[in-house]
C-alpha cells in the first residue's frame, strides 16, 4: 500500500485522517491527495539531481490544481504545458514563466502570442509550420523565441499505444531523421533562438532501457548539430516514468535519473548542457485516490456488481485504456469477500472502474480507488451532467479543501434557452 495510506484499527487513514470523516465532512465522490507524498515524490527527483544544471518540470496536464502547481513551485519545480489555459494557472499558482517550456502538436496563434508575453523559457516544437508560425508571431513582437524541437526518436516505450507517443506512426514531434534539416531552417529563422533538443516517448514507462535508447539518438543528433556549429543549452527528456497500479517494478526516481547522467556524462558533446526533464504521474500519480461510497450491490446470473456513487466521468482511466487501479474497503469487514465488478452510474457499459475484485463490502460502505493522483480529475467530464468531485488535500492531521464539489447550476451556467 502506498506509504500515506495505512490501516489503523481497521480504519484506513490517508496521512493521519480517517477517510471516513473525509467523506462525512466533504462527501463523495471525492480525491483526496497527501501533501508529503507530492513533496516526497518531486524531492527524489531533486535530490537525484542535486549539484547538476538541471531542472525537473511537473507536467502540469497530469493534474493541474493550483493547490498542487503551488505546492511544486514553492519547491522549486518548473513546469511542462500544453495549452495557454495551463501557463494561466501556472501564472495563477505563483509560478515562475521562466521555468516554463511549451509542448503540443496544435498551439494556437493566441496561445504562442500568451506565452511570448510571459517570456517562457522555451518553446517545444512539434513541426516546421509551428516553427515559421512561431518566428513570425515572435519577430512581429519584437522578440526571440527560445525554441527545442521535440524529436520523434522512434523507440518502443512498451506501454499502452494510448500513451505511447514516441513512434514513427504517432502525431507527435519531428522524425529523427528530418530534424537535422529543421534545425538547420530554424537556426536562419530571425524570430527564433534555438535552444535545445526535447524528447518523451510516452508515458507509464516501466523500464530504463526505452529512455535509454531515445536518449541515445537525441545525443547522436547533438552530436550532428554540434559539427554544423548549431550550439545547444539544454536537452529535455521529457517524463513518462512509471509508476506502480498493480504488480508493475519501475525504476525508481534516483535510478531513471542515475541512468540518464550516467548517459550524458559519458557523452563530451552533452556532458556540458542543462538537463531538463517533465515528469507528470511519477510525481502526482501515487498521491492520490478517489473516495467513493457503494450505492447498491446486484447481482445476476453471472457476476455481482458494486455500483458505486464515482464513475467513468470522474475517472477516465479504466474506460479510456481499461487501466487497472487497486480498490480497497475504507473500515475492514469481518464478513467474507465476493468478486464483484465495480461499476458506476453512467449509462455506458465502459463505465467500470474496476473488474472481477474480490471485496468484504456491503451497501454504504465507503471503497478507495487508488494511484488516482493523475490522469483522474485533470480528464474528469460533466457526462451525465454530474458534477465533478470536491478535492482535498491531507497534510498530517489537517484536510485542505483545494476544489469544491461543482454545483449542478454551474453546469448549465453558460447555456441560454433559445428566445422565445
Ligand atoms: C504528458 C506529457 C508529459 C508527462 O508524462 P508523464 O507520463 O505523466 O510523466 C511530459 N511531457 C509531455 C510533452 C507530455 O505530453
Amino acid at each position: 500500500m502506498t506509504d500515506w495510506l495505512s490501516d489503523r484499527n481497521g480504519l484506513l487513514h490517508a496521512e493521519d485522517v480517517p477517510l471516513s470523516a473525509i467523506a462525512a465532512r466533504f462527501g463523495t465522490p471525492a480525491y483526496v491527495y497527501s501533501r508529503s507524498a507530492i513533496a516526497t515524490a518531486f524531492e527524489e527527483f531533486a535530490r537525484a539531481a542535486a549539484g547538476r544544471r538541471a531542472l525537473v518540470c511537473y507536467a502540469l496536464k497530469a493534474n493541474s490544481n493550483l493547490a498542487i502547481i503551488d505546492l511544486l513551485a514553492r519547491a522549486g519545480a518548473g513546469f511542462d504545458i500544453v495549452s495557454g489555459g495551463e501557463l494561466k494557472r501556472v501564472l495563477a499558482a505563483g509560478g515562475d514563466p521562466a521555468k516554463v517550456v511549451f509542448s503540443g502538436v496544435g498551439k494556437s496563434e493566441a496561445e504562442i502570442r500568451l506565452a511570448l508575453e510571459h517570456s517562457v523559457r522555451c518553446f517545444n516544437v512539434e513541426s516546421e509550420s509551428e516553427l515559421r508560425r512561431l518566428s513570425a508571431i515572435a519577430s512581429a513582437t519584437g522578440k526571440r523565441a527560445n525554441v527545442s524541437l521535440r524529436v520523434n526518436p522512434d523507440v518502443d516505450a512498451g506501454t499502452h499505444p494510448y500513451i505511447s507517443t514516441g513512434l514513427r506512426q504517432n502525431k507527435f514531434g519531428i522524425a529523427h531523421d528530418a530534424a537535422l534539416a529543421v534545425y538547420r531552417e530554424a537556426a536562419k529563422l530571425p524570430g527564433i533562438a534555438v535552444v535545445g533538443i526535447d524528447c518523451h516517448i510516452g508515458s507509464q514507462i516501466t523500464e530504463l532501457a526505452p529512455f535509454v535508447a531515445a536518449m541515445d539518438k537525441v545525443i547522436e543528433l547533438a552530436g550532428a548539430l554540434s559539427r554544423e556549429g548549431i550550439a545547444l543549452e539544454h536537452l529535455d527528456l521529457g517524463g513518462g516514468l512509471g509508476i506502480r497500479y498493480d504488480d508493475e517494478q519501475p525504476p525508481s526516481r534516483a535510478a531513471m535519473l542515475a541512468a540518464v547522467f550516467e548517459r550524458i556524462d559519458s557523452s563530451p558533446v552533452v556532458r556540458d548542457l542543462e538537463v531538463m526533464f517533465e515528469f507528470g504521474r511519477s510525481i502526482v500519480g501515487n498521491a492520490g485516490l478517489l473516495l467513493t461510497r457503494v450505492e447498491y450491490l446486484k447481482a445476476n446470473s453471472d457476476k455481482r456488481f458494486a455500483i458505486v456513487d464515482a464513475a467513468m466521468n470522474d475517472l477516465m482511466r479504466p474506460a479510456l485504456y481499461e487501466a487497472y487501479h487497486r480498490i480497497v474497503p475504507v473500515a475492514r469487514n469481518p464478513g467474507a469477500a465476493s468478486r464483484y465488478d465495480v461499476v458506476g452510474p453512467v449509462c455506458e457499459s465502459g463505465d467500470w472502474l474496476g473488474r472481477d475484485r474480490d471485496l468484504a463490502i456491503n451497501e454504504g460502505d465507503l471503497l478507495a480507488i487508488l494511484s488516482a493522483g493523475a490522469y483522474g480529475m485533470a480528464m474528469s467530464s460533466n457526462y451525465n451532467t454530474r458534477p465533478r468531485p470536491a478535492e482535498v488535500m491531507v497534510e498530517g492531521s489537517r484536510v485542505h479543501l483545494i476544489r469544491d464539489r461543482e454545483t449542478v447550476e454551474s453546469l448549465y451556467a453558460l447555456e441560454r434557452r433559445l428566445p422565445a
